[in-house]
């Protein structure tokens, strides 16, 4: 049955505020979900199910899923359609306040085409939160993935990239035309793929990207005034840091530098 079927099937309107835009076309279904490269019955949490474009892809290649919607009418659809299969769980809860820790066990792979209104505070929570999840595989406004692997100096460059940069090696896949959905979407989605390592200095990491978050809040200030609670001349000398740069010039491994200097 094609996906348009299962929208239908709602009877509903799509809800703006929950970003409910489905993936319609099978085929990018497909590519996002190879993208996964996991191993057979490796565990999948997946975000915003919806109808079931992309957990429909995963359950053929055998994974196991855990699936959290917010919508109970999409939960009541989803177990309709998968009620019968035993490798997916279909939880009805919030995204940003599902219990994490409950994913036990090393490896768990995340995959979603994630709602416009929490993709990137639900990103940063896992990456800084849930070491368990060693990839991503995430649908995303294009904006928010071009922040994610900007460069010093560059527009789209802020604390999102600094995290990006010091946690996991994200990498852009390829973008999907707003004519994939049903409702069609006012922006341009992008695919990205975050593979998140093991760290031995997570504290450090996480302290650095709580001072780049500090100094983007006043970016077009000198980080002496930026980040004058953190680092003063003796300091900037021994980094070898000029205090006359401005936030969005440090690399995430000067920041990082900072945190390690104030230890
Ligand atoms: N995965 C489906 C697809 O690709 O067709 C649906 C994607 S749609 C862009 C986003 C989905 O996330 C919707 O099903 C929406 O109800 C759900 N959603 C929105 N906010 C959520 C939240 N806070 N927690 C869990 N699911 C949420």
């Amino acid at each position: 049955m094609s996906e348009v079927f299962w929208i239908n099937k709602l009877n509903i309107k799509p809800k703006k505020n929950l970003g409910q835009n489905f993936l319609i076309d099978t085929n990018i279904s497909r590519k996002i979900t190879k993208l996964v490269q996991g191993q057979l019955a490796d565990p999948i949490i997946e975000i915003g199910p919806g109808t079931g474009s992309l957990t429909n892809e995963l359950l053929k290649d055998n994974y196991r899923i855990k699936a959290v919607e917010i919508d109970k009418e999409l939960v009541n659809l989803l177990i309709e359609r998968f009620g019968e299969v035993p490798n997916i769980e279909v939880i009805h809860e919030d995204a940003m306040d599902y219990d994490y820790k409950q994913l036990s066990g090393p490896w768990w792979i995340m995959v979603g085409n994630l709602p416009y209104n929490i993709g990137t505070r639900l990103l940063v929570k896992l990456i800084t939160e849930v070491p368990q999840i060693h990839r991503y595989v995430v649908m995303l406004q294009d904006e928010v993935a071009e922040r994610m692997v900007a460069m010093p100096n560059t527009k789209q460059y802020g604390s999102l990239s600094v995290l990006a940069s010091l946690f996991t090696n994200t990498k852009i896949q390829f973008n999907v035309s707003k004519n994939c959905f049903e409702p069609k979407p006012k922006i341009l989605s992008t695919v990205v793929t975050i593979q998140r390592e093991t760290l031995v200095d997570e504290e450090l990491r996480l302290k650095a990207f709580e001072i780049s978050k500090i100094a983007f809040q006043q970016k077009r200030k000198k980080i002496k005034s930026a980040l004058s609670e953190y680092i003063d001349e003796d300091m900037a000398e021994k980094l070898s840091l000029n205090l006359d740069l401005r936030p969005q010039e440090l690399t995430p491994e000067d920041y990082l530098a900072i945190a390690e200097s104030i230890q």
